[in-house]
């Protein structure tokens, strides 16, 4: 049927890079995009390039079970999850492209006393700050999700349950397209097999541009946001960075006729499930116990998840798995993310969202695009420095970032 369809536009450009821009973004994921996007949009620079080793969105972006909520534990992670919250709620509008955002509430399961009271604490937590959350008794879950078993004999049974009703899913390759495409419209270079492989420097320090598989491309400020490769990047430019990368896998079913009405994580089975549009059901499983760039992952890992997905509902037991894959997660010692200057003048980056970055897409964006272009942090992201894991300054969202993405 597509065969009559000739001539389609492409959606952004594709040019030969310049010899120098303003800013230089590393990474084509859906941070990386957006914040270029937002570089242009709310700042007025246009003279971006952002480079991408492979193709657009083909890192963690497009990759992830697409689960948004914004019901963390501090303070720091509420600003920036609920800035993405409020962003994601216009953001087809905003780029003109559908990411079909899909607020179909997010219920995370408990299963024993210490669940119960950690989630109760994220409830106070969310409500004082004036996000919602709110607690179910075992029959409210499964009246909000009827696959669930929620009988006494479960091998786990489910003394109730945190749900957020604002939080959801997207699209997440529309995502990646949605930013390039709206970027690409403002003048943004986007640069697809461009792969860095150094950052040069001026004698008193400050960043001067990168080089690249097409050669050297000139740069006063480079925003790094590159996920799992973070460390790699920023090696070039003899930073640390506190983060570990291994593999985090997913993997989908057979297409179901609509089964499944929301997204349920639980952290004591360890796995989470939503429903695609196209009927798959989407099931994410726990990071591998090794570090590694493999984009694979371990047998077991998903064995397990299916194990516990057939324990929670007994129902999927007779469903065929279709596809599997990975992807590589950078995680920071706290389990929260680094938005932050870097001690080389001109380096800034953007990482360690870990496990649970697709949901903070649009305001990761957005911030880091105003810390890149102030050259200071915006009161939403200023806690998110590189430094506090020197001065001890800790956002430890380890119970909310666990399993739960
Ligand atoms: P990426 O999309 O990974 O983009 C980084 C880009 O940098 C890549 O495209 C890469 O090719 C490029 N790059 C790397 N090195 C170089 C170089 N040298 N030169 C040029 N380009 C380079 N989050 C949620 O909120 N909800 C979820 O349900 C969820 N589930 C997940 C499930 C899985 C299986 C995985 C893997 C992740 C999940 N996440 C989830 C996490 C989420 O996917 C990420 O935090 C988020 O997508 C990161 O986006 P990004 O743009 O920073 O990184």
């Amino acid at each position: 049927a597509l065969r009559g369809h000739k001539g389609w536009e492409k959606q952004w450009t594709s040019p030969e890079p310049r010899a120098e821009y303003d800013v230089i973004i590393i990474g084509g994921g859906g941070h990386g995009l957006g914040a270029a996007y937002y570089l242009a949009k709310e700042h007025g620079i246009t003279n971006v390039a952002v480079l991408e080793k492979g193709w657009l969105g083909g890192g963690n972006t497009g990759r992830n079970t697409t689960i948004i909520r914004s019901n963390y534990l501090y303070e720091e992670s509420m600003h920036i999850y609920e800035h993405s919250m409020k962003l994601w709620e216009n953001l087809s509008q905003d780029l003109n492209y559908n990411v079909m955002y899909s607020p179909r509430g997010v219920m995370m399961l408990s299963h024993n006393v210490h669940d119960q009271q950690s989630f109760k604490r994220h409830i106070h937590a969310n409500r004082l700050y004036g996000i919602d959350n709110e607690w179910l008794t075992p029959e409210q879950a499964k009246a909000y999700c009827p696959p669930l078993d929620i009988s006494a004999s479960a091998r786990y049974p489910i003394n109730g349950a945190a749900l957020q009703r604002r939080g959801g899913t997207a699209r997440h390759d529309a995502v990646a397209w949605g930013y390039a495409r709206a970027a690409s419209d403002r003048g943004i270079h986007i640069i697809q097999n461009c792969e860095v492989t150094g950052i040069r420097r001026a004698p008193d320090g400050r960043v001067t541009g990168v080089e690249t598989n097409r050669g050297f491309i000139g740069a006063k400020k480079i925003g790094v946001s590159a996920a799992g490769h973070t460390t790699t990047i920023m090696k070039m430019a003899d930073v640390r960075v506190p983060l570990q990368s291994s593999p985090l896998q997913a993997l989908v079913s057979e297409p179901l006729k609509p089964i499944f009405p929301c997204v349920v994580m639980s952290n004591t089975v360890h796995a989470y499930i939503s429903q695609s549009d196209k009927g798959e059901l989407v099931i994410g499983a726990g990071t591998d116990q090794y570090n590694s760039y493999s984009q694979t992952g371990g047998l077991q890992i998903i064995t397990h998840t299916l194990d516990a997905i057939c324990e929670l509902f007994p129902m999927f037991r007779r469903v065929k798995m279709m596809r599997q894959w990975g992807g590589i997660v950078d995680n920071t010692p706290d389990r929260s993310a680094i938005q932050s200057k870097t001690p080389v003048p001109g380096l800034y980056v953007n990482c360690g969202w870990g496990t649970g970055g697709f949901k903070a897409t649009p305001g990761s964006a957005n911030l880091f695009a105003h810390l890149i272009a102030r050259d200071e942090a915006h009161k939403f992201n200023a806690g998110l420095t590189l430094d506090r894991f020197r001065t001890g300054r800790l956002i430890d969202e380890a119970a909310a970032a666990a399993v739960a993405h």
